[in-house]
């Protein structure tokens, strides 16, 4: 028997943004693969969705990959959602989904139901260039970073990355000083109350965020032009 796991995207802030195939989806499924179940039961309760939920993330163990391999040899068809956004884009869903397309004795399809993503949510609105760009995911912490900050420097692509609040500054320091003449956008709480588009060179955001502290909180998409 061929049973499904279905990659559904969910809201990145706004519990409005969701399809009906997702929805639709999320309540026919057997089980939800989540990563906080927390934050998934809030999308459920909004929709009258009630489901039993298996949470899944970086740490998990061998023997959660295992019991979900054992779900779909059952037969069970299970959707895989992640905190926010599209499950896959920078967050633990990559790892499953490859772990069951190479598992050979599984008879699985793997259907993506699309929905928002912050990156693509931030390019359509930055009116940065976008009919090519590099997206980058977070970059790292320590090692190899000053090496993308020089590549940064010759992309001939629009760059988008995403950026925690606690290495925005750091990272606006460093875009001043390898791209000092370069639009930057950040776009910052994305569907959410406090959704803000803020474009200017590094030096200019730099400022801005330092004379606004308040705007240094929430979740950061980065795009350098
Ligand atoms: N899977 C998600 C997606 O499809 O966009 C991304 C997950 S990643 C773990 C979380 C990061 O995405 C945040 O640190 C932030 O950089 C970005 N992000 C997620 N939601 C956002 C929002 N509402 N506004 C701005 N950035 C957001």
């Amino acid at each position: 028997m061929i049973s499904k796991l279905y990659i559904v995207a969910t809201p990145i802030g706004n519990l409005g943004d969701v399809t009906l195939r997702a929805i639709e989806t999320l309540k026919n499924v057997d089980l939800i693969l989540c990563e906080d179940t927390r934050q998934t039961k809030k999308l459920l309760d909004k929709y009258g969705i009630k489901k039993e939920l298996l949470s899944y993330h970086s740490h998990s163990k061998l023997s959660k990959v295992e019991k979900i391999f054992e779900l779909l040899e059952e037969g069970k068809d299970l959707a895989l959602v992640s905190d926010a956004g599209t499950p896959g884009i920078s967050d633990p869903g990559t790892v499953l989904v490859s772990k069951v397309i190479s598992r050979v004795s599984l008879d699985v399809k793997v259907i993506p139901i699309p929905g928002p993503t912050a990156l693509i949510a931030a390019l359509s609105a930055s009116g940065l260039p976008t009919h090519e760009f590099t997206y980058l995911g977070f970059l790292p912490h320590k090692k190899g970073r000053e090496k993308i900050f020089k590549e940064i420097t010759s992309a001939k692509r629009t760059i988008v990355f995403y950026e925690s609040p606690h290495r925005i500054l750091k990272t606006l320091e460093s875009l001043q000083k390898f791209v000092p003449d370069k639009k930057v956008c950040l776009a910052r709480e994305l569907t959410k109350i406090y959704e803000e588009f803020k474009t200017g060179t590094a030096a200019e955001l730099l400022e801005y965020l330092k004379q606004n502290p308040e705007k240094q909180r929430g979740e950061f998409v980065v795009i350098v032009a």
